[in-house]
Formats: structure tokens, sequence, C-alpha cells
């Protein structure tokens, strides 16, 4: 049986026999192999008992820990986040440390005004034997209002006090250690910024790990490093048993606007401190709801962080630490479960330039053996390339539409709960109509025109991410140049014989290795941008699938050419088979993709009170309404834009409320510093119903000179003259005495204020009892049930 020749050749022999079909398994059972070893790294390592010596880090041992702190949820401010605090540092006190609890109010600019909170992070430093500088092991106490917090981030307190206690029972090292459990992460990593630029410990930190959890299970991942890290990468490596990691991470988070990922390394790193981010991100729905909790959580994923923790520790607690900073980066990926490849990006070009030399090859060997012409190849990427971008364009649109069609997935949901089935289906979907393209395709273009050139954009793709996006650059150069090697080999030898396509097939393992951990982390990133934006983006991660079928085209031939030439042509068996497969994954996922106890529909319920117009009104901001919030609402609830400070403007319901004799924030004028010669304004700011959250938004005629925040300048210097009449800000913990906020205006007569402040859960309404959601309901993530009271007041100048 012949392969990969022209369309003659390969309708020579004039039956399908069955040789060829145990081929074709022999060449799809390659390719499950590949996808089985990419699926491998993304399993977390086992989790160690509670019986391992107390030097070892054992996920089991961390269990009543993790029990105690992720009861309910804890966001910065309420009760439930000083019971943690309080027992994390029973906990210390009873290892026989002294944690410091460092008190402090941050103020940080943020979208449109300022973030600002009181912060109480607990802070462990153990000195070192010769230190060279201290590393810094943070994870966040706090937890979202939705959720208790189990993975986000229960695990990574308890990632630290394990970590603590591995490391006190072992042999002493050299550095200092900081174990930083910071505060006020979900309110925009305001502990953590206390800490860098408060803290006199901090000007010791060379190097910070920081763990994070999106989802409940899965491999931790080290997503997010320092610049110029080819020495803290070179180090790692040696250090971590269990490494996850890519440099495309950091290449793609630093693509996006203000690259920014939002947690609390970027403070330590912007700082000049080397670091490491770990996240785990599997099962993603999980996130800042109220199944992020001890039963859903994967006990590998944390025993995964502690590997990371205890190892990096010992290993960079005996380093000099100011030798750690390199000029350059590094370009790193898995090539097993466990075994990383790495090099400096100064190899990066060396390697596309090699790549596009070998390429030239290729085509010489081509055109030399009459297989390949120019116009050919030419051809070939263009077909690549229209095919690929439509199939990725089709899957968006699918998704659009099944988004459109299915009430299930227009719930505020960071994915879906059958989202990794969606994934494969979308996958088994991709691959089936880049096939069927290629199948139609081989019957007018000789077969290795299209492969080469779907190479060709390879190519492309390779010398552009080296140019512009060095740390994704393997992710094309590798796979490329497996298949360059395979397509030289055949081309030199002509040899068109079974032993071609096995050879290609074994090349393709790199491509597929590569690039398939790399889809799902995409994923999970564009579903939680999906959950964020409301727009259809968890489909986007099939340009990688859509990119490896660029070195399947000879499979393809292989799999939808057939010797005999009958009447009904049986090269759509397996391109047809493939998308039937695909449509009754996609039908099983969409039938099962309702809601559960289990698996709980997300909603939203708020109680917002206008102090000034004595009108109180429920609203949500859900696309649907339910039966427990038509108990509630009532049967007229209104579809109307919700909008107050801590939601985003959406479409919701609203209906009218009974009124509730709740105070809003007082604002109590102070005496003036006589000192000050433009008009100053002292206020006092407080909740006389002990609200934690207050926003504030001030408006005046004049300019703000210069503003304080519980005695916390504000730097108005970025604002324009325009920008500086007006402040905004929310204030998270506030406490039971409220805060001061000083004001030097000019021009100003007067002072307009909007104000809101927030607590968790329904008002108590005389005579009617709300009934509790039921269990197949719960909190949206990010969306808890807040009674709101609203003001708006003038001051006089
Ligand atoms: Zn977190």
């Amino acid at each position: 049986m012949s392969f990969l020749g022209s369309q003659q050749t390969m309708h020579k022999s004039d039956s399908i026999d069955k040789t060829h079909w145990s081929q074709r398994l022999v060449i799809l059972g390659i390719i499950l192999f590949a996808v089985a070893i990419a699926l491998w790294q993304l399993v977390p390592p086992n989790v160690i008992p509670a019986t391992a010596p107390l030097t070892e880090f054992s996920a089991d041992r961390t269990m009543p820990d993790l029990k105690a702190i992720s009861q309910a949820p804890h966001p910065i401010g309420s009760a439930a986040h000083t019971a943690v605090r309080e027992y994390l540092v029973t906990q210390l006190k009873a290892m026989g440390l002294q944690p410091e609890i460092q008190t402090t109010t941050v103020v940080q600019p943020g979208d449109g005004g300022f973030g600002a909170g009181r912060v109480n992070n607990v802070l462990v430093r153990i000195p070192g034997k010769a230190s060279t500088g201290a590393i810094v092991l943070d994870g966040h106490y706090d937890a979202a209002d939705t959720g208790p917090g189990a993975s986000d981030c229960g695990s990574c307190v308890v990632t630290g006090l394990e970590t603590l206690r591995a490391i006190r029972a072992g042999t002493p090292l050299n550095n200092d250690l900081i174990f930083v459990f910071a505060d006020g992460e979900e309110v925009g990593m305001l502990g953590a910024r206390a800490f860098v630029t408060e803290h006199p410990w901090a000007k010791d930190v060379k190097l910070a790990i920081n763990f994070e959890a999106s989802g409940s299970r899965g491999a931790a991942v080290m997503y997010i490093t320092s610049r110029n890290n080819q020495r803290l990468i070179s180090e790692f490596i040696k250090a971590v048993p269990y490494p996850r990691m890519t440099s495309f991470s950091p290449a793609f988070w630093g693509l996006l606007p203000g690259a920014q990922i939002g947690c609390d390394l970027e403070e330590y790193t912007a700082r000049g401190s080397g670091g490491f981010g770990f996240y785990y991100g599997g099962d993603t729905p999980a996130y800042h709801t109220l199944r992020d909790n001890v039963t859903e959580i994967d006990r590998r994923s944390i025993q995964h962080n502690g590997s990371y923790a205890l190892s990096l520790l010992q290993h960079f607690g005996n380093l000099d630490l100011k030798t750690l900073t390199a000029t350059q980066n590094a370009v790193y990926f898995n090539i097993l479960p466990n075994v990383v490849l790495h090099y400096p990006e100064s190899q990066v070009l060396p390697l596309a330039i090699v790549t596009s030399i070998l390429f030239v090859a290729v085509v010489w060997l081509g055109f030399r053996a009459r297989t390949l012409t120019f116009k050919g190849i030419s051809l070939g990427a263009i077909a690549f390339l229209l095919s690929a971008i439509g199939v990725v364009v089709l899957n968006v649109l699918g998704w659009w539409l099944m988004r459109s069609l299915n009430r299930s997935l227009q719930v505020l949901l960071i994915g879906n709960y059958q989202a990794n089935l969606y994934h494969v289906s979308f996958v088994v979907l991709t691959v089936a109509t880049m096939m069927a393209i290629y199948s139609w395709l081989c019957q007018r273009f000789k077969v290795d025109d299209l492969a080469i050139g779907a190479l060709f954009v390879w190519l492309l793709l390779t010398i552009a991410s080296s140019a512009w996006l060095p740390g994704a650059s393997y992710l094309f150069a590798i796979p490329l140049l497996f298949n360059l090697l395979a397509w030289s080999w055949i081309l030199l030898t002509r040899n068109r014989s079974w032993m071609g396509i096995l050879l290609l097939s074994v090349a393709l393992i790199p491509g597929i290795v590569l690039l398939m951990p790399v889809q799902v982390y995409f994923g999970s990133w564009m579903a939680r941008f999906e959950g964020i934006m409301n727009v259809p983006l968890s489909t986007l991660q099939m340009v990688f699938t859509a990119l490896l079928c660029g070195l399947l085209v000879p499979q393809f031939v292989f799999f939808t050419s057939f010797s005999s030439v009958t009447s009904r042509s049986p090269r759509w068996i397996v391109p047809g088979g493939t998308l039937l497969i695909g449509a009754i994954l996609l039908s099983i996922a969409t039938f099962n993709s309702g809601f559960s106890t289990a698996h709980p529909r997300p909603n939203t319920m708020s109680y917002l009170l206008d102090a000034n117009r004595g009108q109180a009104n429920w609203v949500s901001s859900d696309r649907h309404l339910d039966p427990w919030k038509v108990q509630i609402m009532g049967t007229n609830a209104q579809q109307q834009q919700i909008e107050f400070a801590l939601s985003p403007a959406s479409s919701g319901f609203s209906a009218p409320a009974p009124l509730v004799n709740l105070p809003a924030l007082e604002v109590q004028r102070l005496e003036q510093p006589t000192s000050s010669n433009k008009s100053a304004l002292r206020l006092r700011l407080k909740s006389p119903r002990q609200a934690s959250i207050a926003y504030i938004d001030l408006t005046t005629q004049g300019t703000i000179a210069r503003a304080e925040i519980d005695r916390k300048p504000l730097d108005l210097t970025p604002l324009t003259p325009k920008q500086r009449q007006a402040l905004k800000f929310i204030f998270f913990g506030l406490p039971q005495e409220g805060i001061e906020l000083n004001l030097e205006l000019t021009n100003s007569q007067s002072v307009q204020m909007k104000l809101e402040d927030y607590t968790w859960g329904l008002p108590a309404i005389a005579g009617s009892a709300i009934a509790p959601r039921p269990a197949d309901l719960m909190p949206a993530p990010g969306h808890p049930d807040y009674t709101i009271v609203r003001k708006q007041l003038s001051i006089a100048i």
C-alpha cells in the first residue's frame, strides 16, 4: 500500500485491504498515545499520607486546618474572616512561633477610582543561619464573598502552614523565610501591597513564591515568573519533583492590556523581587462559589502545591539569593509530566533560523523529487490558513449559538459544569471538519503541496513568535522541526511506503504533547474571560487544535483515501464517523448542561434601599427569573438595567421591596485644620449599621488638590484636571469607628456625594420570611446577596 503519493498511485490497488485498516489503527494509536502523554501533565501527584515523617509535606495533614478555615465565606471585613485569622494565629503560636499582625490601610488606583481597605496581614519570619536575603511564601487568607474558599485560597494557607511545619522539622536553612498570610487579595491584592510597600521586612525579599487557585482540582502550574528568569528557572527545575510549567503563560499574559494577572505575586515582582506564581484551575465553575469547599477539593492539588513550596524553600533557602538575576528569560516547557526542557531566549532566534533552513532544504528536496511546486506550496499554505481560521470561527459561532439557545449557559458562572465534555466535543468536531476539508482538497491538490504548505504557515508562526513572543516560540519551532526532519527523510529516500506515514506520525508526538496542555490552560483562562465579559470565548482554544491539524495533513489523507473507487466513495467514512462522534458528545454535554444539587444554578439577589427617596427594591443581575426569585420579587419584576458600585451595569430584574429602616453611611464634618490656606474638608465616614464595604463618589466644581483616605494620601498626579473634579473609591473592611476622608479643594463651594454601603445577606422583612435558597441554587460567583443602602448629599464648603 502506498501513501502520500499523487492520487494516481493511491488508486492503483483495487480494494480496501485489511492491512490498511490495521495501519490506520496503528497511526490512531500513536496519536492517542501522544494525547495521553499530553493529558498526563494535567494530573497532580499522589497524596503523601499523614503518617509520613514531619519533614515531608502531607496534604492529608492539612485537612483539619483546611476544614477549620473554609467553613463559610470569609471576605475581608466579615466576622468569619476575623475567625480565620484568629485560627491561623493560634496554629502558628501552637508551633511556638510569634506571628506578627500588620494592620494598615492601603489605597491604590484602580479602574476609574481607588480601591482601599483596612488589612490585617499575618506574618512569620524564620531567620536563617547565614542569610543572603529573604524568601517570601505568600498565600491569601481572605476569600471571595460567595464561597468558603477551600481552594481559593484555603489551599494556599494550609500549604503555608504545612510547609512551615516541615521546614521547622528539618535542618535549618541559610536564608531567612517570611510567610505572608496575606489579607485583601480578593479586593485588589491589598494585603500584599501593604506588605511590600510598608513592612520593614519587605526590603530583604529576594524571591517570592505565591500560590493561587481558580478551580478545585488539577495540577498546580507554575504560570508566572519574574523577568530575566533564566537562572531562576534552571534552579527551579533542579529543585522541584513535579514541575508543570510553560513559558507560553507569562508570554500570553504579558500581551494583555495592562499585563496584570491579578495575583499577589505581581506586588513583589513589580518591586524587583524574583518570583514564581502557581495556580491550579481544573473545574473552573467551582471558582468563588459554594462548591469551592473541602468536599470538592482534590487533595492532590494541595500535595502538588506543597511539593513546590517545600522543595523551593529547601533549595533556594541554601542558595546565594544575590546571584539569582540573569540578563535574559528562559524558554521552558514540559515534555513529560515531570521533565522540563529549558533554554535561554538567546537560543530562540538560532532555533528559528535552523528551522527555516531545514524548511528550505525540504522544499528543495521536494522540487528535486518533483513532488512539490512553488505554486502548490503557496496554495497549500493558503488552504490551511483559510480552513484553520474558518474552523476556529465556526467554533466560536457555534458556541455563541449554543449559549444563545441554552438557558443553562446564560448564567453568571466561570465556565460551565460540562466544560470538559464540551471541550472534547469541540476538539473532535474540529478534527473531523479539518479531515473532511483535506479529504476534499487532496482530490484537487497534491498531498505534498498541501502538507508542506501547512508547514509553511507553521514556519511563519515560528518566525513571528521567535521575534515577538519568544516564550511561546517553542510551541511552533519544535513540532515543526520534528515534522521537517521526517519530511526530509521521506523526500531524500523517496520512500513512499508505510514507513513514511509511520515516521510522520511519530514526528507528530511533540506537537500534540506541547500544544494540548497549553490548549487546556488557555481554555480555562478563556472561560474566566467569558465569565467576566459575557462573550463566547471558550472555544477560542480550538486555535491550537486547528493548528495541530496542519501537522496532520498526511494522516488525514491516509485516513480518507481508499483504493477502491466505487459509486459511494468510502473516503467520507472516517471524517463522517468522527463528525458523528463529535455530535454525539456535544449532545450528551448539552443534555447534561442543566442544574442539580451537585451542580447548583448560580443566581443573584440584592436589596437596594434609596435612603433619600425612602424606596427599596429587590434587584437581580440574572437574565432569567427562577421560582426562588419570584417568591422574593413577586410576579411583576421588571427587566431593567441594574447598577451599583460592586456590580457593573447589566440588564437584570428589579421589583419594589418592603421598606426596612436601615441607616445610610453617616458623614460627619470634623474640625478643619487652621494651617491650611486652601479650603479643607475633613469628614468622618461611618456606617451605623456596621457595614464593612463603603463606596464614595464625590464631585465638586473646583479641583481636588489633595486627598487622604484614613490618613493615606492618594496619588492624584496621573489624573487630568477634569478627573480631579471627582473622587471615587471603595473601602473594604470599614472599621466600626469609621474612616477619615481629608480633602483640600480649590475653587469649590460645595461637594456632592453619592454613598453606598454594603452588608452581606438580605434584610429581615417584618411579617415575611425569605426562604433560603434550595440546594440546587447558589449565589453567583462575585455576586453575594447584598443589602445596599444608597444616599446622596451635598456639603457646603
Ligand atoms: Zn485567590
